[in-house]
């Protein structure tokens, strides 16, 4: 990470809390936060704010920790994929854990010892009621629960069934281990809730040494407590879950006990957030998988071409709030944009052919052309592109009937091929259906490196590909996985259903400049006038190029918006 980047962090509201508790000696000046996935899913841009948020913290303190925890305690729905998937995604975001790699899993005895030692204290018992009447009797947010039958077992009568749960003497759903807290509270999170279920599944880690596992609310803490966690910064739904939290580890009385913040999670305009949600999409085959650079996943995102500097310029652009919002996701492609402009070299690329043939250019001749790789950073240099008689442009730089503001190619109009020369349009070539095949231009030949000798003003500017030399590839471009500002807005509608049918374009027969048929798949490149480029890392060999356009040049998203919204 670059020092620029580290310095002088703004001071929003957590980081306000810590440095506070540091300058008064709490937790002995310690600073430990942890970052704590459940390995179900792929992680998303939220979940990169989040990690951000607590690798950064603990990296602007000198003894600063952060620790990668998977929050494992859910065999049913966990895998080795996610959890390596996971570690693969925070690494390339720039971040170390360093030997502060945890799991949840192996303090399955530990939780489970302190399971007893609630039962001992008389504040938790077996509950054998079935989950329906476990509903019924949990109340609702306007009427206080009822207490369970079973809520005053003994001591040894629970601590006997609860032994046997565990040595799998039990059918799932059977019971559930419950906290004793408080039927009546208004807090539905304090109703007795449960803290170890029997489930008869294989876990990615322990295998079939359990088939009882802790919930979350019950692993979390003590999880927390047992790595001498002192700052556990969550998002705001678990606000609700604090008292919870508190009151398992001032009744356990742990030697340790962090500090629950909440801070808002990042919601982003035209898509959605939620692992179960993207787990949809990918199952049901509406992407083409966890890292379709369409998804706002970390691996999407990636394969799009995004940098790690970009996101996390982005989580730091959007702070920190204790009030649920929506991010336009033209913030998170301004930094991408902001980033990429200053990194990419320019290119030439013609996404849409159109033959251009210089009559008055001789045939056995060819020309170096010195490009500049980029505008302003001349340390960046120049490279030769071979120029001759037959070019490609971009048909959308070519109108028959132009109006007097299009600046490109049409009849007797003239324009400027990049660093190249002054080519004026004489005659149009159509097929028989009508359409326009070739165009043929004459060239100046006193205009090499674009400018006219007699200094006649020639405004439009197009980038060119050579005929001879060009390369094919082809350009997937895309837009917004969503149609919708917020695709879960309407309960009635399915998310799904506000998917955008255009949100992938597929281009073929692309024309590129030799050079570009060497990119690999860590370059980033600008095409000119085009955009942002990267070559797909899955799909894209060296006999069929793929690139992926990250990032339009302007944002052209804003201005639709506004005019749709007029
Ligand atoms: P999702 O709701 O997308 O399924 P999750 O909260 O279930 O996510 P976890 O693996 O439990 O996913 O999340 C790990 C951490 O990332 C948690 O501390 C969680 O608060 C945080 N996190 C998840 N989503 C966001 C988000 N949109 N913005 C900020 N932090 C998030
Ligand atoms: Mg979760």
């Amino acid at each position: 990470m670059s020092e620029s980047e580290n310095a002088a962090p703004k001071l929003d509201f957590i980081r306000t809390i810590i440095a506070t508790d540091v300058a008064d000696g709490k937790n002995d000046s310690r600073v430990v936060t942890r970052f704590p996935p459940e390995p179900n899913g792929y992680l998303h841009i939220g979940h990169a704010k989040s990690i951000c948020l607590n690798f950064g913290v603990a990296s602007e303190y000198e003894q600063g920790v952060c620790h990668l925890r998977f929050d494992d305690t859910n065999p049913a729905k966990e895998e080795t994929e996610y959890a390596d998937a996971i570690m693969k995604d925070v690494q390339w975001l720039g971040f170390d854990w360093g030997k502060n790699l945890f799991y949840a899993s192996d303090y399955f005895d530990q939780l489970y010892d302190y399971a007893v030692q609630l039962i001992k204290r008389e504040k938790a018992y077996v509950c054998s009621l079935n989950a329906e009447d476990v509903r019924t009797y949990r109340g609702t947010l306007t009427e206080p629960g009822k207490d369970s039958p079973y809520r005053n077992r003994t001591v040894e009568e629970n601590l006997q069934l609860f032994a046997a749960m565990k040595n799998g003497e039990f059918e799932d759903g059977s019971h559930v281990l419950r906290a004793k807290i408080d039927m009546g509270s208004a807090n539905m999170n304090m109703r007795d809730p449960a803290i170890y279920r029997i489930k008869k599944v294989a876990h990615h880690r322990t295998g079939d040494t359990w088939c009882i596992y802790p919930m979350y609310d019950f692993t979390h803490c003590l999880s927390d407590a047992i790595e001498r966690i002192t700052h556990s910064l969550c998002t705001l739904e678990f606000a609700d879950h604090r008292p919870l939290y508190d009151w398992v580890l001032d009744t356990l009385g742990t030697r340790d006990h962090p500090q629950q913040i909440e801070f808002a999670r990042l919601n982003l305009t035209y898509t959605v957030m939620s692992k179960r949600k993207l787990m949809q999409l990918v199952h049901e085959n509406m992407v083409e998988g966890w890292d379709d650079p369409r998804m706002l996943t970390v691996s999407g995102l990636r394969r799009r071409g995004y940098t790690p500097a970009s996101i996390r310029d982005f989580c730091k652009t959007i702070g920190l709030a204790r009030r649920e919002s929506r991010i336009d996701m033209g913030v998170l492609e301004h930094s991408i944009r902001n980033d990429l402009n200053g990194i990419a070299p320019r290119r030439m690329a013609v996404l849409n052919p159109l033959k251009i043939v210089i009559t008055n250019y001789p045939e056995d001749r060819e020309d170096e052309i010195i490009c500049k790789n980029h505008p302003k950073d001349e340390s960046m240099g120049t490279r030769n592109v071979t120029f001759g008689r037959e070019i490609w442009v971009d048909r959308d730089d070519f109108m028959e009937d132009p109006p007097k503001k299009f600046f490109r190619l049409g009849p007797g109009r003239e324009v400027r091929l990049r660093f190249a020369y002054l080519v004026t349009c004489n005659e149009i070539i159509k097929n028989a259906a009508g359409e326009v095949v070739e165009l043929r231009c004459t060239y100046d030949p006193e205009s090499r490196g674009g400018s006219a000798p007699d200094g006649r003003k020639v405004k439009g500017t197009i980038q060119w590909v050579s005929v001879q030399h060009g390369c094919d590839c082809e350009v997937r471009l895309y837009d917004r996985l969503f149609n919708t500002e917020n695709p879960e807005q309407d309960r009635d509608i399915n998310f799904k259903e506000n998917i955008n049918p255009d949100s992938l374009q597929i281009l073929s027969g692309c024309k590129i400049e030799p050079a570009l048929a060497d990119t690999i798949v860590t370059d980033r490149v600008q095409f000119e006038r085009v955009g942002f480029f990267c070559v797909d890392s899955k799909i894209s060999t060296p006999d069929h190029l793929v690139f992926n356009r990250t990032v339009t040049l302007r944002d052209n998203w804003a201005k639709i918006s506004q005019k749709n919204q007029a």
